[in-house]
């Protein structure tokens, strides 16, 4: 393989940047030119693209979302749109590229594949919702943002003897509300995979108001209930003064974390190791110590595994 490139897609994610200082090098050290697209799909099919030295991937491993810039583009479902891309990286003789995204990009990159190109899929998105890996870049980064944010919650609402109710990102996946209610000791979580139970919600907070409890914390996945609604409700019932708090964007900037940095840099190595190798159509993960590539077909239709015994922490552990 004569040269490859290298795109962020898709939400952005702390640890982004560290993914593209190396792939850019371990290109060089195979041997390979290295391009950057820029903005996505979209920058992929408008011809942004640029090569990318040493030089330009210098100095970024601390610097959260992504040199590159990051879009959505959903024109490119459309085959024509994908064929052009397809022809835009061969007039460069670009054989090979990466894309660091979530399942969407992954789609993507799949298309891409089949019109010829060799593709890796890289996960990058704080929602740790991709199946083929234990951890996603940039999970992490927003994990540490999360708890550190709501311990700050905490540190008014023990002040005050109130209850905070706290939403998280994650779409579909309810990682980052269950690591943080971990991490937090909160009395309840509401993610995707429990559903919103608003007895047992209710319950639990009262619970911890009678036991005397200066505060209580409810960690919510965005878009299960309306987070506001939800606060005045557990006021109403419990006796707490209740705030709802939604983090939003700060989760997903910020410097990224050392895992992020050090798992970033380790699967793009692997996947232009794969790519030097000829091999493309592979989406690149985590288990346990171990990198891993499985087919991206397989990555995108796999089912995540939830630990349940992780979710019976959250409110077992709380005095
Ligand atoms: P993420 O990659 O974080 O899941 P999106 O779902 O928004 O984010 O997908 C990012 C981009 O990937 C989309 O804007 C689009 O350009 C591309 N994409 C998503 N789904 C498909 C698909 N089915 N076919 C081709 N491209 C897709």
């Amino acid at each position: 393989m004569k040269n490859i490139a290298v795109m962020t897609s898709g939400g952005d994610a702390p640890g982004m940047n560290n993914a593209i200082r190396a792939v850019v090098r371990s290109a060089i050290y195979h041997g390979m030119g290295a391009y950057g697209i820029y903005y996505g799909y979209e920058g992929l099919v408008n011809d942004h693209i640029e090569p990318l030295t040493r030089q330009n991937v210098s100095r970024i491993l601390n610097r959260g979302g992504t040199i590159l810039g990051s879009a959505r583009y959903p024109d490119f479902k459309q085959l024509d749109v994908q064929r052009h891309a397809a022809n835009n990286l061969r007039r460069r003789e670009i054989d090979g590229l990466i894309v660091i995204g979530g399942d969407g990009s992954y789609r993507g990159a799949l298309a891409l594949h089949e019109q010829g190109i060799q593709c890796i899929g890289l996960p990058g998105t704080i929602d740790n919702d991709i199946p083929s890996t234990d951890y996603t870049i940039g999970f992490y980064t927003a994990l540490n943002t999360a708890v550190e944010s709501i311990d700050k919650l905490r540190d008014t609402s023990f002040s005050h003897r109130r209850c905070s109710v706290v939403e998280v990102m994650g779409r579909h996946c309810g990682d980052l509300a269950l690591y943080a209610g971990i991490a937090v000791g909160s009395e309840f979580i509401i993610t995707p995979e429990t559903g919103f139970k608003k007895q047992e919600t209710l319950d639990a907070v009262r619970k911890s108001y009678l036991s005397n409890k200066r505060h209580a914390i409810v960690v919510a996945t965005e878009r299960i209930v309306n987070v506001h609604e939800l606060a005045k409700e557990i006021e109403s019932y419990t006796g707490y003064e209740t705030r709802a708090t939604v983090l939003g964007h700060v989760q997903r900037g910020g410097t990224p974390s050392a895992f992020d940095r050090v798992m970033a840099t380790e699967m793009a190595e692997h996947a232009v190791g794969l790519l030097a190798a000829g091999i493309g159509g592979r989406a690149v993960g985590l288990r346990g110590k171990d990198l891993v590539d499985v087919p991206i077909e397989t990555a995108l239709t796999m089912e995540k595994t939830v630990t349940k015994k992780r979710y019976g922490l959250v409110g077992r552990l709380v005095e």
